[in-house]
């Protein structure tokens, strides 16, 4: 038998060793969590250079400047050579949103197999409408009556539902009942390019504030993994 050598590859699928996880609404329901990563600027490097047949296991100085010009430039397809998985919990309103961002993976919890677990995401403070901007909204304040019509909201849907299944309604008819805010768990899988490109429209002022926080997570949980890369990003669009 012909004796092959494989060469490993220099930058292994690694999982990281921990868990990565941020609560990004801040209430103990919310999650991004890191589970995968493939790949690190040296691979970015690696896939520019591919044409002079050679690669690099370290980024020496002049990597990090050909990376920065490569973020300059629009020469994309260098930073597609990679792969993040994340499972995310976020309301359905959110996961709306996100889903929107064709060119990545998904795959959701489905409530046609399973029963809602009934957990739903309420805000901690309230934003008025923009009077002129109609996506957008502004300010923060309380109220507790706004509290408690939402509760009731919340609770009159769970009753709803309750009573849909007790009485032998399927879930997929059931769950019709359940407001937006209602959580959801889905697993998000996409590249470094076009992960910058969902940051750069989620992490901006004019995306919904809890998609933002969303957004800020996967940012903070990639960082470590593409340090060079997305300084080079921040450094073309903004510190974000
Ligand atoms: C603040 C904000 C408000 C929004 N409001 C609304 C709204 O009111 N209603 C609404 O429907 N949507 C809304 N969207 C969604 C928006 O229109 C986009 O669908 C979403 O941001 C995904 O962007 P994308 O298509 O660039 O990303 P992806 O789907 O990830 O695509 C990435 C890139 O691939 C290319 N591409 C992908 N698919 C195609 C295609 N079919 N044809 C040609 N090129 C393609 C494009 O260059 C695209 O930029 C909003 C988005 C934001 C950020």
């Amino acid at each position: 038998m012909q004796d092959r050598t494989i060469t490993p590859s220099t930058q292994p699928l690694h999982e990281p060793t921990t868990p990565q996880l941020i609560d990004p609404l801040g209430d103990g329901i919310s999650s991004v969590e890191l589970v995968r990563v493939s790949g690190s600027d040296v691979d970015v490097v690696n896939a520019a250079r591919v044409s002079f047949g050679k690669t690099v296991t370290e980024l020496s100085e002049q990597d990090k400047k050909l990376i920065a010009y490569l973020m300059e430039h629009d020469h994309t397809s260098p930073f597609e050579h990679n792969q993040l998985s994340f499972r995310i919990k976020a309301p359905i309103f959110v996961a709306r949103q996100w889903m929107r961002h064709r060119m990545n993976s998904y795959n959701e919890i489905s409530y046609r197999y399973v029963k809602a677990p009934l957990e739903f995401y309420q805000p901690k403070q309230w934003r008025f409408q923009d009077a002129v901007n109609r996506q957008a909204s502004y300010g923060a304040f309380q109220d507790s009556e706004v509290d408690q019509t939402y509760q009731h909201a919340l609770q009159t849907a769970v009753q709803a539902y309750e009573t849909l299944l007790a009485k032998g309604v399927c879930r997929e008819l059931a769950r019709g009942v359940l407001p937006v805010c209602t959580y959801t768990q889905f697993m998000f899988t996409c590249n470094l390019h076009s992960l910058t490109h969902f940051l750069r429209l989620r992490l901006h002022k004019g995306a919904q504030w809890e998609i933002q926080q969303y957004a800020k997570g996967l940012l903070e949980l990639t960082l470590p993994s593409f340090p060079v890369s997305l300084a080079a990003w921040r450094n073309k669009h903004g510190q974000r």
